[in-house]
């Protein structure tokens, strides 16, 4: 596993700060950042229960589906990806590479996808597929959250104090602030226009999780949601965000993601600027991936 690269920047000297990011995009040729540790419970259960086919959600340039289509053709599982829209041709590299590890893709109109979670969407998935181990959106779910427990546990982190991270349903932040040590702070920066309700999922992907041998004893006063640096919404990006990723990467050799390691990172320096960091706080960025889905 990749070990934190420290970030020397005048202006973390200034505010007496330290900020290091732990690049999980280096972690595995292609099924890399947080998305390998959501699927790796996930493929365990559906393994324990004699699964031979994963089914599994997500938009025409998902990571999660990205990341779901190798891990699948890995672990010898048949995939089925139900992509949400129409198809297009050719089709993106995102979906041509899901294809290429032997995922079927089925679109659903966008109407229906919204009902992807409903007892009537999922019996007719069952109709039309049969038998299938389902892994929702982005994998977040229990195990899903699971696997993120161990985003940090693989390396160590005791000196840092604050632990950031983009979220997009937040169940990487639960993972991550579930295996906290106490007296630690995690932050999430919403990937997404009104990230409020981040805050309540994030406690209760916890909660559905249960405690775990790893879990801080601090129920969840321990992590925090930033909603100010989403860029207009989800996907969204302006030449702003965008030349700030381009210096970042020129200064440090780390590549971001327009979706949420930029925004998370913008949102690092723009508070770091503005005071918010206490003089002495050593910060840790968890860069989650998403390399794959960067369009140039
Ligand atoms: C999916 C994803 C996230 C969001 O993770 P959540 O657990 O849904 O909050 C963050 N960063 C990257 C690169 C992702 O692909």
């Amino acid at each position: 596993m990749a070990n934190p690269i420290k970030i020397n920047n005048p202006l973390f000297a200034k505010h007496e700060i330290t900020l290091s990011v732990l690049p999980l995009y280096l972690n595995h040729p292609i099924i890399s950042g947080n998305k390998a540790y959501k699927l790796k419970y996930n493929l365990q259960e559906a393994k324990n229960l004699r699964h031979k086919t994963i089914l599994t959600f997500g938009g025409a340039f998902s990571n999660h589906i990205h990341a779901a289509a190798a891990a699948c053709k890995e672990a010898r599982f048949n995939a089925i990806g139900i992509i949400r829209g129409e198809e297009t041709l050719p089709l993106n590299p995102t979906l041509s590479f899901a294809r290429q590890c032997g995922m079927q893709l089925h679109y659903v109109d966008r109407e229906s996808y919204r009902t992807k979670t409903s007892p009537a969407f999922l019996e007719k998935l069952q109709q039309q597929f049969g038998e299938f181990y389902l892994i929702p959106e982005g994998g977040s779910n229990s195990p899903g959250v699971q696997g993120c427990t161990e985003i940090l546990s693989n390396s160590d982190h005791s000196q840092y104090d604050l632990i950031c991270c983009p979220c997009g349903t937040g169940a990487t932040l639960a993972g991550i602030s579930l295996s906290l040590k106490p007296n630690r702070q995690a932050l999430g920066f919403a990937a997404l226009k009104g990230g409020e309700f981040l805050q309540a999922q994030v406690a209760q992907f916890r909660e559905q999780l249960g405690p775990t041998p790893s879990s801080s004893s601090e129920p969840t006063a321990n992590f925090k949601i930033i909603t100010d640096y989403h860029f207009g919404g989800f996907a969204k990006t302006n030449p702003e965000l965008m030349h700030f990723a381009g210096q970042f990467e020129k200064q440090t050799a780390i590549p971001l993601d327009p979706v949420y390691t930029a925004k998370m990172m913008y949102g690092i320096y723009d508070l770091a600027k503005k005071g918010f960091f206490k003089a002495g706080t050593s910060l840790l960025a968890i860069h989650t991936g998403g390399l794959q889905g960067r369009r140039k």
